[in-house]
Protein backbone atom coordinates (compact mmCIF):
# COMPACT_ATOMS: atom_id res chain seq x y z
CA UNK A 1 0.00 0.00 0.00
CA UNK A 2 1.13 3.34 -0.78
CA UNK A 3 2.32 5.43 2.49
CA UNK A 4 0.85 8.62 2.91
CA UNK A 5 3.76 10.70 3.19
CA UNK A 6 4.97 13.05 0.44
CA UNK A 7 7.02 16.26 0.51
CA UNK A 8 5.25 18.79 -1.98
CA UNK A 9 7.08 21.84 -3.90
CA UNK A 10 5.22 23.90 -5.82
CA UNK A 11 6.34 26.49 -8.88
CA UNK A 12 7.06 29.78 -8.73
CA UNK A 13 5.20 33.53 -10.43
CA UNK A 14 4.65 33.05 -14.31
CA UNK A 15 3.46 35.86 -15.81
CA UNK A 16 1.35 33.80 -18.85
CA UNK A 17 0.06 35.21 -22.39
CA UNK A 18 0.80 36.19 -25.40
CA UNK A 19 2.56 39.62 -25.46
CA UNK A 20 4.16 39.37 -22.24
CA UNK A 21 7.18 39.56 -22.73
CA UNK A 22 7.05 42.98 -22.85
CA UNK A 23 6.83 42.92 -19.02
CA UNK A 24 10.52 42.12 -19.12
CA UNK A 25 12.19 45.31 -17.64
CA UNK A 26 9.29 45.72 -14.67
CA UNK A 27 9.83 42.13 -13.93
CA UNK A 28 13.75 42.63 -13.67
CA UNK A 29 13.01 45.43 -11.67
CA UNK A 30 11.04 43.69 -9.28
CA UNK A 31 13.76 40.75 -8.49
CA UNK A 32 16.15 43.47 -8.19
CA UNK A 33 18.43 42.87 -11.41
CA UNK A 34 20.04 45.76 -12.41
CA UNK A 35 22.75 44.12 -14.75
CA UNK A 36 21.57 40.91 -16.27
CA UNK A 37 23.11 38.41 -18.27
CA UNK A 38 21.03 37.00 -21.52
CA UNK A 39 21.54 33.47 -22.07
CA UNK A 40 20.74 31.82 -25.15
CA UNK A 41 21.54 29.64 -28.11
CA UNK A 42 23.70 30.09 -31.17
CA UNK A 43 20.48 29.21 -33.45
CA UNK A 44 18.27 31.45 -31.11
CA UNK A 45 20.69 34.26 -30.84
CA UNK A 46 19.97 35.09 -34.86
CA UNK A 47 16.46 34.87 -34.68
CA UNK A 48 14.35 38.14 -35.00
CA UNK A 49 12.41 36.59 -31.05
CA UNK A 50 15.91 37.94 -29.50
CA UNK A 51 16.68 40.57 -31.37
CA UNK A 52 13.31 42.49 -30.47
CA UNK A 53 13.78 41.04 -26.66
CA UNK A 54 16.81 42.57 -26.73
CA UNK A 55 15.14 45.82 -28.04
CA UNK A 56 13.01 45.44 -24.89
CA UNK A 57 15.92 46.03 -22.97
CA UNK A 58 17.55 48.94 -25.18
CA UNK A 59 13.77 50.83 -24.13
CA UNK A 60 13.97 50.49 -20.81
CA UNK A 61 18.17 51.51 -20.78
CA UNK A 62 19.02 48.18 -18.85
CA UNK A 63 22.62 47.58 -19.40
CA UNK A 64 23.09 43.84 -19.98
CA UNK A 65 25.80 41.56 -21.99
CA UNK A 66 24.38 38.39 -24.12
CA UNK A 67 25.90 34.81 -23.76
CA UNK A 68 25.18 32.67 -26.27
CA UNK A 69 27.93 29.91 -26.60
CA UNK A 70 25.44 27.18 -25.63
CA UNK A 71 25.35 23.70 -27.19
CA UNK A 72 21.97 21.42 -26.98
CA UNK A 73 22.54 19.34 -24.35
CA UNK A 74 24.81 22.03 -22.47
CA UNK A 75 28.59 20.49 -21.69
CA UNK A 76 30.66 21.76 -18.75
CA UNK A 77 33.03 24.03 -20.97
CA UNK A 78 29.74 26.24 -22.00
CA UNK A 79 29.05 26.75 -18.18
CA UNK A 80 32.82 27.65 -17.69
CA UNK A 81 32.64 29.99 -20.42
CA UNK A 82 29.17 31.53 -18.99
CA UNK A 83 30.47 32.28 -16.01
CA UNK A 84 33.29 33.61 -16.90
CA UNK A 85 31.37 36.08 -19.02
CA UNK A 86 28.90 36.58 -15.95
CA UNK A 87 31.97 37.66 -13.86
CA UNK A 88 33.41 40.07 -16.30
CA UNK A 89 30.19 41.94 -16.91
CA UNK A 90 29.73 42.14 -13.08
CA UNK A 91 26.17 40.72 -13.51
CA UNK A 92 23.77 40.97 -10.52
CA UNK A 93 21.44 38.24 -12.46
CA UNK A 94 20.57 36.03 -15.25
CA UNK A 95 17.83 35.92 -17.76
CA UNK A 96 17.65 32.75 -19.03
CA UNK A 97 15.92 32.52 -22.41
CA UNK A 98 15.08 29.39 -25.13
CA UNK A 99 14.76 26.07 -25.11
CA UNK A 100 15.91 23.84 -22.15
CA UNK A 101 19.60 23.67 -23.27
CA UNK A 102 19.70 27.74 -22.53
CA UNK A 103 17.40 27.67 -19.63
CA UNK A 104 19.16 25.25 -18.04
CA UNK A 105 22.50 27.22 -18.71
CA UNK A 106 21.30 30.22 -17.55
CA UNK A 107 20.11 28.55 -14.32
CA UNK A 108 23.39 26.56 -13.89
CA UNK A 109 25.39 29.66 -14.25
CA UNK A 110 23.29 31.86 -11.60
CA UNK A 111 24.02 28.92 -9.83
CA UNK A 112 27.66 28.08 -10.39
CA UNK A 113 29.05 31.90 -10.76
CA UNK A 114 29.57 32.24 -7.05
CA UNK A 115 30.54 28.78 -5.75
CA UNK A 116 33.81 27.53 -4.57
CA UNK A 117 33.03 23.56 -5.75
CA UNK A 118 33.16 22.28 -8.67
CA UNK A 119 29.50 21.89 -9.97
CA UNK A 120 29.51 17.73 -9.90
CA UNK A 121 29.33 18.30 -6.23
CA UNK A 122 26.02 19.73 -6.61
CA UNK A 123 24.56 16.63 -8.50
CA UNK A 124 21.11 15.71 -7.76
CA UNK A 125 21.83 13.05 -4.98
CA UNK A 126 20.62 13.13 -1.27
CA UNK A 127 21.37 16.85 0.17
CA UNK A 128 24.38 17.11 -1.77
CA UNK A 129 22.92 20.39 -2.87
CA UNK A 130 23.50 21.62 0.94
CA UNK A 131 26.97 22.26 -0.12
CA UNK A 132 26.50 25.31 -2.12
CA UNK A 133 26.45 28.34 -0.37
CA UNK A 134 22.86 29.65 -1.54
CA UNK A 135 23.86 33.43 -0.56
CA UNK A 136 26.10 33.41 -3.56
CA UNK A 137 23.01 32.32 -5.94
CA UNK A 138 21.53 35.38 -8.07
CA UNK A 139 17.87 35.65 -9.75
CA UNK A 140 17.16 34.34 -12.34
CA UNK A 141 14.28 35.62 -14.88
CA UNK A 142 13.23 32.54 -17.25
CA UNK A 143 11.63 32.69 -20.59
CA UNK A 144 11.12 29.82 -22.73
CA UNK A 145 11.13 29.83 -26.23
CA UNK A 146 9.72 26.20 -26.46
CA UNK A 147 7.23 24.19 -24.81
CA UNK A 148 8.51 20.85 -23.50
CA UNK A 149 11.51 21.00 -20.71
CA UNK A 150 9.46 22.76 -18.11
CA UNK A 151 12.93 23.94 -16.87
CA UNK A 152 11.50 27.46 -16.51
CA UNK A 153 9.64 26.16 -13.32
CA UNK A 154 12.27 23.34 -11.96
CA UNK A 155 14.97 23.42 -9.69
CA UNK A 156 17.58 22.06 -11.80
CA UNK A 157 19.87 22.16 -14.82
CA UNK A 158 20.75 19.46 -17.01
CA UNK A 159 24.98 19.37 -17.86
CA UNK A 160 26.55 16.61 -19.72
CA UNK A 161 29.63 15.75 -18.09
CA UNK A 162 31.95 14.95 -21.22
CA UNK A 163 34.42 12.71 -19.83
CA UNK A 164 31.87 9.93 -18.76
CA UNK A 165 29.27 10.59 -21.45
CA UNK A 166 26.86 11.09 -18.70
CA UNK A 167 24.04 13.95 -18.49
CA UNK A 168 24.14 15.13 -14.76
CA UNK A 169 21.28 17.04 -12.75
CA UNK A 170 22.45 19.67 -10.60
CA UNK A 171 19.92 20.58 -7.85
CA UNK A 172 19.27 23.56 -5.84
CA UNK A 173 16.11 24.44 -4.68
CA UNK A 174 17.33 28.45 -5.49
CA UNK A 175 17.87 27.76 -8.97
CA UNK A 176 14.23 27.53 -9.36
CA UNK A 177 13.68 30.85 -11.67
CA UNK A 178 12.19 34.12 -9.43
CA UNK A 179 9.89 34.80 -11.80
CA UNK A 180 8.65 33.36 -15.28
CA UNK A 181 7.72 35.27 -18.29
CA UNK A 182 5.86 32.23 -20.55
CA UNK A 183 4.21 34.22 -23.76
CA UNK A 184 3.69 31.53 -26.23
CA UNK A 185 4.12 34.44 -29.13
CA UNK A 186 7.37 33.16 -28.23
CA UNK A 187 7.41 29.85 -29.91
CA UNK A 188 6.00 30.47 -32.45
CA UNK A 189 8.95 29.92 -34.71
CA UNK A 190 10.11 26.36 -33.54
CA UNK A 191 10.96 24.46 -36.88
CA UNK A 192 8.23 21.26 -36.95
CA UNK A 193 10.76 19.08 -35.24
CA UNK A 194 11.88 20.70 -32.75
CA UNK A 195 7.75 21.25 -31.93
CA UNK A 196 7.35 17.66 -32.11
CA UNK A 197 10.13 16.73 -29.81
CA UNK A 198 9.62 19.55 -27.06
CA UNK A 199 5.72 18.67 -26.85
CA UNK A 200 6.62 14.88 -26.90
CA UNK A 201 8.86 15.88 -23.92
CA UNK A 202 6.10 17.64 -21.95
CA UNK A 203 3.94 14.50 -22.44
CA UNK A 204 6.86 11.70 -21.44
CA UNK A 205 6.92 14.16 -18.36
CA UNK A 206 3.50 13.97 -17.69
CA UNK A 207 2.54 10.13 -18.62
CA UNK A 208 5.67 8.86 -16.19
CA UNK A 209 4.90 11.28 -13.21
CA UNK A 210 1.38 9.75 -13.22
CA UNK A 211 3.08 6.36 -13.61
CA UNK A 212 5.57 6.74 -10.87
CA UNK A 213 4.40 5.17 -7.16
CA UNK A 214 4.65 7.54 -4.67
CA UNK A 215 1.96 9.50 -2.80
CA UNK A 216 1.28 12.73 -4.91
CA UNK A 217 -2.32 13.25 -5.74
CA UNK A 218 -1.56 16.98 -6.35
CA UNK A 219 1.65 16.31 -8.65
CA UNK A 220 -1.33 13.49 -10.54
CA UNK A 221 -4.22 15.71 -10.71
CA UNK A 222 -1.39 18.47 -13.07
CA UNK A 223 -0.10 15.50 -15.06
CA UNK A 224 -3.57 14.30 -15.86
CA UNK A 225 -4.60 17.81 -17.19
CA UNK A 226 -1.16 18.00 -18.74
CA UNK A 227 -1.41 14.78 -21.17
CA UNK A 228 -5.34 15.89 -22.35
CA UNK A 229 -3.38 19.39 -23.10
CA UNK A 230 -1.19 17.79 -25.11
CA UNK A 231 -3.06 15.28 -27.10
CA UNK A 232 -5.82 18.19 -28.01
CA UNK A 233 -2.72 20.57 -29.12
CA UNK A 234 0.54 19.40 -29.95
CA UNK A 235 -0.93 18.20 -33.23
CA UNK A 236 -2.59 21.73 -34.11
CA UNK A 237 0.48 23.24 -33.23
CA UNK A 238 2.93 20.84 -35.15
CA UNK A 239 0.50 21.14 -38.32
CA UNK A 240 0.38 25.15 -38.03
CA UNK A 241 2.95 27.08 -35.98
CA UNK A 242 1.15 30.42 -36.11
CA UNK A 243 -2.13 28.42 -34.03
CA UNK A 244 -1.02 30.64 -30.84
CA UNK A 245 -4.27 29.21 -28.76
CA UNK A 246 -2.49 25.84 -29.40
CA UNK A 247 0.99 26.61 -28.47
CA UNK A 248 -0.19 28.21 -25.03
CA UNK A 249 -2.02 25.24 -24.15
CA UNK A 250 1.48 23.52 -25.15
CA UNK A 251 3.28 26.11 -23.14
CA UNK A 252 1.13 25.23 -19.90
CA UNK A 253 1.84 21.37 -20.68
CA UNK A 254 5.21 21.57 -20.70
CA UNK A 255 4.97 23.77 -17.05
CA UNK A 256 2.73 20.91 -15.87
CA UNK A 257 5.11 18.44 -16.60
CA UNK A 258 7.84 19.51 -15.03
CA UNK A 259 5.67 20.54 -11.96
CA UNK A 260 4.40 17.08 -11.96
CA UNK A 261 7.82 15.22 -12.10
CA UNK A 262 8.81 16.28 -9.01
CA UNK A 263 7.07 13.10 -8.60
CA UNK A 264 9.28 11.04 -10.26
CA UNK A 265 10.20 9.98 -13.89
CA UNK A 266 10.98 6.77 -15.19
CA UNK A 267 12.40 3.93 -17.82
CA UNK A 268 11.80 6.64 -20.78
CA UNK A 269 13.91 9.46 -19.55
CA UNK A 270 16.64 6.33 -17.86
CA UNK A 271 16.77 5.31 -21.22
CA UNK A 272 16.88 8.51 -23.62
CA UNK A 273 19.53 10.19 -21.03
CA UNK A 274 22.23 7.75 -21.85
CA UNK A 275 21.05 7.76 -25.76
CA UNK A 276 20.94 11.64 -25.71
CA UNK A 277 24.48 11.80 -23.93
CA UNK A 278 26.27 9.60 -26.51
CA UNK A 279 24.22 10.26 -29.47
CA UNK A 280 23.82 14.16 -28.89
CA UNK A 281 20.39 13.14 -29.57
CA UNK A 282 16.96 15.35 -29.11
CA UNK A 283 15.81 14.89 -25.62
CA UNK A 284 12.08 15.12 -26.25
CA UNK A 285 12.38 13.12 -29.66
CA UNK A 286 14.45 10.59 -27.85
CA UNK A 287 11.73 10.49 -25.44
CA UNK A 288 9.16 9.95 -28.03
CA UNK A 289 10.87 7.03 -29.66
CA UNK A 290 10.97 5.32 -25.82
CA UNK A 291 7.31 5.88 -25.36
CA UNK A 292 5.45 2.48 -26.59
CA UNK A 293 7.81 0.57 -25.60
CA UNK A 294 8.04 1.81 -22.02
CA UNK A 295 4.00 1.43 -21.63
CA UNK A 296 4.49 -1.94 -22.80
CA UNK A 297 6.76 -3.03 -20.33
CA UNK A 298 4.79 -0.93 -17.85
CA UNK A 299 1.35 -2.55 -18.75
CA UNK A 300 1.21 -4.84 -15.36
CA UNK A 301 1.67 -2.18 -12.87
CA UNK A 302 0.12 1.01 -14.76
CA UNK A 303 -3.32 -0.89 -16.48
CA UNK A 304 -5.78 0.01 -13.99
CA UNK A 305 -3.81 3.86 -13.95
CA UNK A 306 -3.84 4.20 -17.42
CA UNK A 307 -7.46 3.43 -18.06
CA UNK A 308 -8.17 6.26 -16.00
CA UNK A 309 -6.09 8.47 -17.77
CA UNK A 310 -7.63 7.86 -20.76
CA UNK A 311 -11.16 8.38 -19.99
CA UNK A 312 -10.35 11.54 -18.84
CA UNK A 313 -8.59 12.45 -22.28
CA UNK A 314 -11.43 11.15 -23.64
CA UNK A 315 -9.87 8.31 -25.14
CA UNK A 316 -11.56 4.91 -25.78
CA UNK A 317 -10.99 1.38 -25.24
CA UNK A 318 -8.56 1.65 -21.70
CA UNK A 319 -5.14 0.55 -21.88
CA UNK A 320 -4.94 -0.58 -25.62
CA UNK A 321 -6.88 2.24 -26.69
CA UNK A 322 -4.34 4.51 -24.83
CA UNK A 323 -1.15 2.95 -26.71
CA UNK A 324 -2.87 3.29 -29.79
CA UNK A 325 -3.39 6.61 -29.48
CA UNK A 326 0.04 7.41 -28.26
CA UNK A 327 1.15 5.57 -31.38
CA UNK A 328 -1.28 7.91 -33.62
CA UNK A 329 0.36 10.70 -32.32
CA UNK A 330 3.91 9.68 -33.06
CA UNK A 331 2.82 9.31 -36.42
CA UNK A 332 1.18 12.38 -36.76
CA UNK A 333 4.28 14.01 -36.00
CA UNK A 334 6.86 12.68 -37.54
CA UNK A 335 8.97 10.52 -34.64
CA UNK A 336 10.59 7.58 -35.76
CA UNK A 337 9.55 4.66 -34.29
CA UNK A 338 12.57 2.53 -33.33
CA UNK A 339 16.03 4.08 -32.64
CA UNK A 340 17.97 3.84 -36.13
CA UNK A 341 15.00 6.31 -37.71
CA UNK A 342 16.47 8.94 -34.99
CA UNK A 343 20.19 8.17 -35.00
CA UNK A 344 21.29 7.91 -38.70
CA UNK A 345 23.99 5.04 -39.44
CA UNK A 346 23.59 3.36 -36.15
CA UNK A 347 25.29 -0.02 -35.65
CA UNK A 348 25.09 -0.66 -32.03
CA UNK A 349 27.41 -3.89 -30.60
CA UNK A 350 26.93 -5.99 -27.55
CA UNK A 351 29.34 -4.22 -25.46
CA UNK A 352 27.39 -0.81 -26.15
CA UNK A 353 24.27 -1.95 -25.85
CA UNK A 354 25.45 -3.18 -22.30
CA UNK A 355 26.91 0.15 -21.53
CA UNK A 356 23.55 2.04 -22.29
CA UNK A 357 21.66 -0.68 -19.78
CA UNK A 358 24.01 0.09 -17.31
CA UNK A 359 23.51 3.64 -17.74
CA UNK A 360 20.00 3.65 -17.41
CA UNK A 361 20.20 1.48 -14.39
CA UNK A 362 21.76 3.99 -12.10
CA UNK A 363 20.06 7.05 -14.28
CA UNK A 364 18.40 9.23 -11.20
CA UNK A 365 15.22 8.83 -13.37
CA UNK A 366 15.07 4.62 -13.08
CA UNK A 367 13.99 4.95 -9.20
CA UNK A 368 10.17 6.16 -10.61
CA UNK A 369 9.60 3.63 -13.38
CA UNK A 370 6.47 1.65 -11.30
CA UNK A 371 8.24 -1.80 -12.19
CA UNK A 372 11.58 -1.83 -11.16
CA UNK A 373 14.27 -1.12 -14.13
CA UNK A 374 16.81 -4.37 -13.78
CA UNK A 375 19.43 -4.67 -16.22
CA UNK A 376 18.48 -6.82 -18.56
CA UNK A 377 14.78 -5.19 -18.32
CA UNK A 378 16.63 -2.30 -19.59
CA UNK A 379 18.53 -4.18 -22.58
CA UNK A 380 15.21 -5.75 -23.41
CA UNK A 381 13.43 -2.13 -23.66
CA UNK A 382 16.92 -1.21 -25.90
CA UNK A 383 16.41 -4.40 -28.07
CA UNK A 384 12.71 -3.20 -28.74
CA UNK A 385 13.23 0.29 -29.56
CA UNK A 386 15.94 -0.91 -31.66
CA UNK A 387 13.86 -3.28 -33.95
CA UNK A 388 10.41 -1.03 -33.47
CA UNK A 389 8.75 -4.08 -31.64
CA UNK A 390 6.28 -2.75 -29.29
P1 LIG B 1 16.91 23.05 -27.03
O1 LIG B 1 16.89 24.08 -25.98
O2 LIG B 1 18.13 22.20 -27.12
O3 LIG B 1 16.60 23.74 -28.41
C1 LIG B 1 16.56 22.95 -29.60
C2 LIG B 1 16.69 23.84 -30.82
O4 LIG B 1 15.52 24.64 -30.95
C3 LIG B 1 17.87 24.80 -30.75
O5 LIG B 1 18.55 24.76 -31.98
C4 LIG B 1 17.22 26.17 -30.55
O6 LIG B 1 17.96 27.20 -31.15
C5 LIG B 1 15.90 25.96 -31.24
N1 LIG B 1 14.82 26.84 -30.74
C6 LIG B 1 14.44 27.03 -29.46
N2 LIG B 1 13.39 27.88 -29.42
C7 LIG B 1 13.11 28.25 -30.69
C8 LIG B 1 12.16 29.12 -31.28
N3 LIG B 1 11.22 29.75 -30.56
N4 LIG B 1 12.19 29.28 -32.62
C9 LIG B 1 13.09 28.62 -33.37
N5 LIG B 1 14.03 27.77 -32.88
C10 LIG B 1 14.03 27.59 -31.54
O7 LIG B 1 15.65 22.05 -26.88
P2 LIG B 1 14.71 21.70 -25.67
O8 LIG B 1 14.04 20.43 -26.02
O9 LIG B 1 13.85 22.84 -25.29
O10 LIG B 1 15.73 21.44 -24.46
C11 LIG B 1 16.49 20.25 -24.38
C12 LIG B 1 17.44 20.34 -23.21
O11 LIG B 1 16.70 20.50 -22.00
C13 LIG B 1 18.31 19.10 -23.03
O12 LIG B 1 19.61 19.48 -22.68
C14 LIG B 1 17.65 18.38 -21.87
O13 LIG B 1 18.53 17.55 -21.16
C15 LIG B 1 17.16 19.54 -21.04
N6 LIG B 1 16.04 19.23 -20.14
C16 LIG B 1 15.99 19.84 -18.94
C17 LIG B 1 14.97 19.59 -18.04
C18 LIG B 1 14.94 20.26 -16.71
O14 LIG B 1 14.08 19.95 -15.90
N7 LIG B 1 15.82 21.16 -16.40
C19 LIG B 1 13.93 18.74 -18.40
C20 LIG B 1 13.98 18.14 -19.66
C21 LIG B 1 15.03 18.41 -20.51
Amino acid sequence: MTKLVSKWNYPTTVRFGAGRIEELPEVLASVGIKRPLFVTDPGLAKLPVVASTLKILDGAKIKYGVFSDVKPNPVESNLTAGIEAFRKGKHDGVIAFGGGSALDLGKLIAFQAGQTRPVWDFEDIGDWWTRADASQIVPIVAVPTTAGTGSEVGRAGVITHEASHTKKVIFHPKMLPAVVIADPELTVGMPPFITAGTGMDALAHCLEAYCAPGYHPMADGIAVEGVRLVFENLPKAFENGKDIVARAHMMSAAAMGATAFQKGLGAIHSLSHPIGALYDTHHGMTNAVFMPYVLAFNRDAIEGKIERLAAYCGIRGGFDGFAKAVMKLRKQLKVPHALPGLIKGLDMDKKRKTLIADMAIVDPTAGGNPVKLTKKGALALLEHALAGEV
